[in-house]
């Protein structure tokens, strides 16, 4: 049987409270059908002047961003034609290297800033795309300028910048240096790319992103599991299995809210404020890993057990203007179901998102009927059918009937055509269309 196994088991990925830095990565966009890219992260422990080195990259790569994104806004006020591709690289990189103030852009590699432009030139065509409507989901805003005070830095390094991991197990970055890596598993073939992250807390990342062929899927089996998401439990399931946050976590995120709390106390611009913010980004990166890993571990196992998951689509963003933003940040659904969503391809399991409207909690999965509303601590209820519901189950039930109704109207087993390596934290999935149902229970306080 294939192993199966944890990608992305580090958190470099995850936004914490007090970043600000502009998302590079939009991996599961670049997809053909059968291919998946995954992302690999690994700790990576640069000496004193390998971190001065990529500090300086992660500057120029800065800089270039701000320097194109400057150049077409001006174009734009000018009422000028959108600046190409190919003539912004020429002024903001080629040109501007021969003048005295950009000089210094020589002294990295030139992969990292035309990487920094194609985050520019991706950032631009979100933007149409979404004003455009072609792209659905969430507004895009337009590109903004970075930050030399956003606590995730990064560059990257394509194949072009020939970044090589050698033999004693180091990571060669052109203009960098020899780093030292982590491994924690083995890639499973040569890696496209690989990003180099430094967060919030201090720590460095390589980001490897590894295109795999869909062969290794799973002897098929037979159970199909529907998933409620909850405030309750973290997930219930149709087979009546409940699922809550482990206490250690439940533990960790508490910690993290009092740190929050004495950062809020901190004077503006004071030393301790400094101090407090790092400690929050730590107690932050500490929770999302803790949270990644055990939801890795979760949705293997429902991936491993069920031949098709079906969860409801969620609009966790809108749901994150609510007073409960809080709470479903942390419960993690978004990145959990891009987790159960790029195993289920992976592993040759099928996975659907339920996003039409139906109210999964009233409904009575034995009989189809419609019941009243039901306040948030009616825990169970009975149906004048004679069925006898748990609340959470019974909108787990339906949620899998809904799942595999909407898939034998498409016809089974259609694969999805995107799969997202895996998402940062509580972002949503890009393409999911919001659906209008609040949350159980949010919409009763
Ligand atoms: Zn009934």
């Amino acid at each position: 049987m294939p192993k199966l196994c944890h990608e992305n088991q580090v958190g470099v990925q995850s936004k914490n409270t007090v970043s600000t830095g502009a998302d590079t990565f939009d991996i599961g966009h670049k997809l053909t059908l059968g291919l998946l890219q995954l992302r690999y992260n690994f700790r990576v422990y640069p000496d004193a002047a390998q971190r001065t080195a990529l500090a300086q990259a992660f500057g120029c790569a800065r800089v270039v961003f701000n320097d194109g994104l400057r150049l077409r806004q001006q174009a734009r006020e000018a009422g000028e034609k959108y600046v190409s591709d190919a003539e912004l690289s020429k002024r903001v990189i080629t040109r501007a290297k021969t003048t005295s103030q950009r000089a210094w852009l020589g002294e990295v590699s030139s992969v990292v800033l035309q990487q920094a432009l194609a985050d520019l030139n991706v950032a631009y065509r979100n933007f149409f795309a979404s004003v455009t409507g072609k792209r659905k989901g969430r507004k895009v805003a337009p590109p903004r300028f970075r930050s030399r005070k956003d606590n995730r830095q990064s560059i990257r390094f394509t194949k072009n910048a020939r970044f090589k991991v050698l033999d004693n197990g180091r990571l060669r970055l052109p203009k960098i240096g020899d780093v030292p890596v982590r491994w924690s598993r083995s890639l499973p073939s040569e890696s496209s790319s690989v990003t180099v992250i430094r967060d919030a807390a201090g720590r460095y990342f390589a980001s490897f992103v590894v295109t795999t062929a869909e062969d290794e899927s799973l002897p098929p089996t037979d159970p199909e599991i529907g998933i409620d998401l909850g405030l309750t439990h973290f997930a219930v399931m149709s087979d009546a299995t409940k699922v809550t946050a482990p206490k250690f976590l439940r533990r960790a995120a508490r910690k993290l809210k009092r740190l929050q709390q004495d950062l809020s106390r901190k004077q503006r611009g004071s030393q301790n404020r400094k101090k407090a913010v790092v400690k929050v980004a730590r107690a932050h990166a500490r929770v999302a890993d803790t949270r990644r890993d055990w939801q890795h571990k979760l949705s293997t196992a429902i991936i491993r057990d069920n031949q098709a998951v079906y969860v409801e689509d969620l609009c966790v963003v809108g749901l994150g203007r609510t007073r409960l933003a809080k709470s479903v940040h942390d419960a993690g659904w978004a990145s959990f179901t891009s987790m159960l969503q790029y195993k289920a391809a992976r592993y040759g399991r099928t996975f659907a998102r339920v996003n039409r409207f139906f109210p999964s909690t009233r409904m009575c999965s034995a009989c189809g009927r419609i019941n009243e509303k039901m306040a948030l601590n009616v825990r169970e209820w009975d149906c004048p059918c004679g069925s006898h519901h748990d609340r959470d189950v019974n909108a787990a039930k339906n949620v899998r009937a809904a799942g595999q109704a909407d898939l034998n109207a498409r016809g089974a087993h259609v694969r999805p055509g995107l799969v997202p390596a895996a998402r940062r934290e509580a972002g949503t999935h890009p393409d999911a269309a919001c659906s209008t149902r609040s949350v159980e229970g949010i919409s009763v306080l």
